[in-house]
């Protein structure tokens, strides 16, 4: 019933801390093949960024274009193979992206010792052995991905993440600046990932000091970044949402997601829509859930002029909305946190397919 969680070995923090790269790879360049793969955002390709990794003869720079769709089995494992067949084992993996590079950075990680597809691993502690150095440097702030023990993957079966302690960075490199660029939708959106785990970590069954703790002072730093006078991209939010960001990942660790999750992930997996923009468009109908929560979030929205869709479920079909409800419904630890242990007694698909019906 106690859960012994393991955190990231080591965290720098700081504006321009990205220059500590370099010097914190080195220890690490003797292990393996003695080279590092790279794997970046491709929207920092041509950008000042690409001049400052550094790369050195022999290591595999490899930029990922996320916007496809999110991080899957088979590109996990084609990229595990393609290197180990071309190169060997690297000494280590840096990610540097938002959520999809972070989850693509540990998952690589992992299975470049374990055998076999990434799909015989989703799940928790289905790893068999630790997977190799990894390191994570967050370009937008909010999945809490950075910090978190799992690598969300989408396979042919389920969305499910490689959960256990090995996921876990070696290291974090969390540098504000790599934030500035992200355009202010994609600010909301990611950043509201953050206030819903918060919310969801707050109420439901699993909820504790610890928990508490952690998801209070990132809602703090919510508020102080999207409400009042001094919301807006500034470098001193962008600072706060990285913190921010950390915190509704580590209040997670000690509870749990509810019910948007639940539902955003019947969202990606069958219409393959984005996990923090689907939490948006599922979270705005949950007032009979998180009430407060979702008249704040809306408010959030109005303050920087973003506007989510709605009557979307008209253009879906049936059978959509019954293969969603399915998703969701299979996600028996996020309910029982939300409603309760007796949770199948309030749950039905019917209820949950009429909650799709809303978007
Ligand atoms: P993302 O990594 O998919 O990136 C979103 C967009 O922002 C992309 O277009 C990307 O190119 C762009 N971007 C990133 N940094 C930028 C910058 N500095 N400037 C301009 N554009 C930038 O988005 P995300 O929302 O961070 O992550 C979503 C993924 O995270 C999903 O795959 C989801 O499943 C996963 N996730 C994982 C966890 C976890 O604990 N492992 C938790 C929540 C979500
Ligand atoms: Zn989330």
């Amino acid at each position: 019933m106690f859960k012994n969680f393991k955190n990231i070995d080591k965290v720098v923090f700081g504006r321009g801390s990205f220059s500590m790269l370099e010097s914190i790879l080195e220890e690490k360049r003797h292990e393996n093949g003695k080279f590092f793969l790279y794997v970046i955002d491709n929207f920092f390709k041509g950008k000042d960024l690409e001049k400052h990794i550094p790369a050195k003869p022999g290591d595999i720079v490899r930029f990922i274009d996320v916007d496809p769709h999110e991080p899957t089995t088979d590109q996990i494992d084609q990229l595990r193979d393609e290197v180990l067949r071309d190169y060997g084992l690297p000494a280590g993996v840096i990610g540097i992206g938002g959520g999809s590079i972070m989850d693509i950075a540990k998952a690589v990680s992992l299975m470049f010792t374990n055998e076999g597809s990434s799909t015989l691993y989703q799940g928790l502690n289905l790893i068999k052995k630790p997977g190799i150095y990894h390191l994570g440097i967050p370009t937008i702030s909010g999945t809490g991905a950075e910090v978190s023990m799992t690598a969300v993957l989408t396979g042919p079966e389920k969305k499910l993440g490689l959960k256990c302690e090995w996921t876990i960075f070696n290291q974090v490199i969390l540098d504000s600046e790599l934030t500035a660029t992200v355009p202010v939708d994609k600010w909301l959106y990611t950043g509201m990932d953050t206030y819903i785990h918060c919310i969801e970590s707050e109420m439901g069954t699993l909820n504790n000091a610890y928990s508490h703790a952690y998801a209070e002072q990132a809602l703090k730093l919510c508020r102080e970044i999207y409400l009042g006078d001094k919301a807006g991209q500034t470098p001193e939010n962008d600072d706060k949402l990285m913190v921010a960001s950390m915190m509704g990942g580590l209040s997670l660790t000690y509870s749990e997601v509810g019910v948007c999750h639940a539902l955003s992930y019947g969202l990606s997996k069958i219409l393959g829509e984005k996990h923090c923009y689907a939490n948006c468009i599922a979270f705005q109908h949950l007032e009979d859930y998180y009430g407060e929560g979702v008249r704040e979030l809306k408010q959030m929205l109005v303050q920087h002029n973003v506007t989510l869709p709605t009557g979307l479920s008209k253009s879906w079909t049936n059978e959509q909305i019954t293969a969603m409800a399915h998703v969701a419904y299979n996600l028996p630890h996020m309910w029982n946190h939300a409603i309760g242990p007796d949770w199948k007694e309030k749950v039905t698909i019917a209820s949950i397919e009429e909650l799709y019906r809303r978007m």
